[in-house]
Formats: structure tokens, sequence, C-alpha cells
């Protein structure tokens, strides 16, 4: 057992820290303040191998494996959630379409996305049903070599700047609802959706969310991904990767939580004293690493078992559900260790505030990841 990062690991955290602090750091005020998507900084982000880069190098990425990309979430997170989603989720969908597409498909859709020429989505929820996966109700339906889709997705991040989406849509109504779903790319420039941006986000309003409709959309059939039928199995396994990897920039923000309020409570005082110096102050600090710590174990052995082919859905969930509940935690704690001053915009605790709520929401709800554990519990 070796829990030191690699020389690689290690050089990949420096370079996408230093990274996020010249490119993102400057503009994150203004594009939270705008909500404004940043795609320069997604294009300068794929110059230097961060879009995707977990993708193996025959497919245009920079083959570091989920753990890689893992860490490059966390760095570009310590700095804006926000605008490091724009990087991180650049590739959202890639992953279905890496495990389960055909060598075509793959070399298709997967290199312009890591070289930023493109961007991809996952479009799954529905207005709706998000946490109940099998409510789904887009459907798409064969006729000659297409298929035809109809249907509303909602929330979907990328949605108005994404050159292609994973659609999640019913092919089979007549299968129960586990094997009625199948996985399709659809280029998003065809003649029937509408795509709107959803706009005033609580944070990480520099990312871009959107509202889809799909009316008679036309897409060949030769863009299902995997088996016609198994759309709700791929989706579950997407959610082992997504989840790991959204939980590291729920480690990026608790760390820059922690980072900074350790700073403030050297620097402020009170009854004479800095603040670090009450044991009150202390504790928050000290809960706060330890959690942070916990959490960034779960996250790197949920990574590295991916990356070793042993995937567990059950540390992946863990892993987003410690997350959340330690993003949310630790923001908590910094604004209130910054008084007053953590609730007006001169600093950045207010926006990672912000920010951390979304961790307990998307990419299954901190209710959804107890179901899965409790799951895998009562079936032992
Ligand atoms: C900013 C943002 C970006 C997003 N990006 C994407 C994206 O790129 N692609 C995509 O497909 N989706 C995306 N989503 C959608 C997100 O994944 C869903 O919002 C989430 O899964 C919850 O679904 P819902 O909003 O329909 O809530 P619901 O499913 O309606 O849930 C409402 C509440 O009920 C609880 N609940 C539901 N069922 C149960 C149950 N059985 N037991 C106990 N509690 C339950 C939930 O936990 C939640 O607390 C995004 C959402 C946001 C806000």
């Amino acid at each position: 057992m070796d829990f030191e990062l690699s020389e690689e690991m290690r050089m990949l955290k420096d370079m996408s820290y230093k990274f996020a602090q010249a490119e993102i750091a400057p503009l994150s005020k203004e594009c939270d303040e705008e909500e404004k998507y940043t795609p320069e900084i997604r294009k300068k982000a794929a110059e230097n191998g961060l879009v995707a880069c977990w993708v193996p190098e025959e497919y245009g990425g920079a083959g570091v494996g989920i753990l890689g990309n893992t860490i490059v979430t966390e760095e570009i997170s310590r700095i804006d959630m926000g605008i490091g989603l724009n990087v991180y989720a650049a590739a959202f969908g890639c992953e279905g379409v890496f495990y389960f597409g055909t060598e075509e498909q793959k070399q298709k859709f997967i290199p312009p996305v890591c070289s930023g020429e493109w961007v991809s989505a996952g479009a799954f929820t529905e207005p709706n049903a998000g946490t109940d996966v099998a409510g789904y109700r887009t459907r798409a339906v064969k006729d000659g070599g297409d298929y035809i889709i109809t249907g509303n997705k909602m929330f979907i991040t990328n949605g108005t700047v994404c050159d292609w989406m994973l659609v999640q849509a019913i092919t089979d109504p007549d299968q129960k609802a586990h094997k009625s779903f199948s996985q399709i790319v659809v280029p998003a420039d065809l003649p029937g959706i509408t795509r709107n941006k959803i706009p005033g986000k609580m944070g990480i309003r520099s990312s871009n969310t959107a509202e889809i409709a799909f009316e008679d959309v036309r897409v060949p059939q030769e863009n299902l991904i995997g088996k016609e039928g198994s759309g709700f199995y791929q989706l579950m396994h997407f959610f082992d990767v997504t989840r790991v990897m959204v939980a590291g920039q729920a480690v990026g923000l608790s760390q820059a939580c922690l980072d900074e309020s350790i700073k403030y409570c050297k620097e402020r005082t009170a009854f004479g004293k800095p603040l670090g110096a009450f044991q009150l102050s202390m504790k928050k600090l000290t809960e706060m690493a330890i959690k942070i710590e916990s959490l960034r174990n779960v996250i790197y052995k949920a990574a590295w078992l991916i990356d070793e082919g042993k995937p567990d859905y059950h540390l992946a969930a863990m892993a987003k559900f410690l997350g959340g509940e330690t993003a949310v935690f630790c923001a908590n704690a910094a604004v209130e260790l910054h008084g007053g001053y953590g609730y007006i915009d001169e600093y950045n605790v207010q926006k990672w505030y912000r920010d951390a709520k979304i961790l307990e929401l998307y990419e299954g709800t901190k209710e959804a990841e107890i179901m899965t554990i409790g799951r895998v519990l009562m079936s032992k």
C-alpha cells in the first residue's frame, strides 16, 4: 500500500493550481457577478492538457486517468468551482462514449472535446424527474435509419454551449423501466432542438445550465451508444466515474475554505488575541481539516479503483456524499470564522458558501447517495 502521489501526479497537481491562479482567479468575481461563461479559459485549459485529461492519449487526452482528472478538478476548484466546472465538465458525456461507444464513435466524438474545439454535455435530468432516473420520458422512435427524439431535458450543464450531448431516451416503452432506455449522441445544432439558458443560479454562476427541448429531432441510428436497452445500466456506470470527479470539486472548495480561514484567524484579532488562539475557532479549523483529510482519502481511493479497472459504485456514492457534506460544512465554518466580513462579496468565502450547496444536489442528491449506499449495505 502506498499513499504517496506519484511524481507525475504531484506535477499535475502543481501545474493545475498554477493554471487556475494565473488564468481563472483574475476573472472569478466578474464571471460570478455577471453569470459569464468563459470559453477562452476552457480553450487554454485544453491547450495545457487539462480538459478530459482522464482520456487515454489515443483519443486525444493526457492519459492521466480518473485520479489525475480528480486532482485537476480539485486544484482548479480551490480557485473557482464554477469556472472549474467549465473545464471539468467540458467533456461531460464523453465518459459514456468512452466506456460504451464503438472505436469509430470514440474517435469521432472525444478528441475534439479534449482539444477544446468542442464541448459535450450529459442530458439526463428532465423537468419532472431527476432522482427518479427510471421516470425519464424522452422518447427515441426508430424511423428508417434514424431515431426521432421528442422530449425535454432540464438543468443541463453546457446546455447552450455544447456541440453534442449524450441523451438518455426511451427506445422500447414495452420493456420494464430499467430495460427501456438507451443513450444516443445528439449533435446540438440539429433542427427541432431548442436550448435556453437558465439564469439566476445561487452559485457556480459562471457555469452554463440550460433547459433543452427536442421536437422530432432526427438522429442517425449510428449515434446509439452501447446496446439498445442498456441506457439505464450505462448511466449508473457513468455516475460511478463522474461522482468521484464531482467529489474532487468538493475537496478543492473545502481546502480553499480552510486555507482562507487559517489566514484570517491569524490576522484578525478579538479581545487582544488572534481569532486562532480561541479554542472555539480552533475547533472549527480542526473539524474542517479532519473532514478534508478523510474526504481526500476516500476520493483518491475511489478514483484509483476506477483506474485499476475495479470501479466501486458504493465508494463513489460515499465520496460524493462526503464531498457535499464536507464542502457545505467547510463553507459554513469559513463564513462564520470571517464574521460579518464573511457575508460580503469583498471576501471569497461568501461565494464558496453559495457554490458549495450544489455539491449536495447535482450528480445525485445527498439523499440519492444515501439510498445507493443503504441498498448495498442491506444487500450484504
Ligand atoms: C446547476 C445544475 C447543474 C446540473 N447539471 C446537470 C447535467 O449536466 N445533466 C443532468 O442530467 N442533470 C443535471 N442537473 C440536474 C441534477 O442532477 C438534478 O437536479 C438532481 O439529480 C435532482 O433532481 P431534481 O432536481 O429533479 O429533484 P427531485 O428528484 O425532484 O428531488 C427533490 C428532493 O426529493 C428528494 N428525493 C427524491 N426521491 C427521493 C426518495 N426516493 N427518497 C428520499 N428523498 C427523495 C431529493 O433527494 C431532493 O431532496 C443539474 C442541476 C443543477 C442545479
